[in-house]
């Protein structure tokens, strides 16, 4: 697959990466989880999770790394 990150900065620049593509939904996958390609495009994991963030705020997406965290590391610890 080819293809390059489409993120443009302020100053019109665009993304040159074109490893770690990801899809993004221009609307919100939770939004509209419609797979229309005109409303996906094409970014670089690290936009994908700047563009995330812009979307849906950043408590959001640090509640969700947090409770992803205490996935990993086991909820389940005996209490006291
Ligand atoms: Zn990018």
């Amino acid at each position: 697959m080819s293809g390059r990150c489409s993120f443009t900065n302020e100053e019109g620049q665009r993304c040159s990466e074109t490893g770690n593509l990801e899809f993004d939904h221009v609307d919100g996958f939770a939004r509209a989880p419609v797979h229309r390609a005109d409303r996906i495009r094409l970014l670089c994991h690290a936009h994908n999770q700047h563009a995330a963030e812009r979307m849906y705020g950043r408590a959001f997406m640090e509640r969700a790394r947090a409770s992803a965290d205490a996935f990993k590391t086991g909820a389940g610890s005996p209490s006291g």
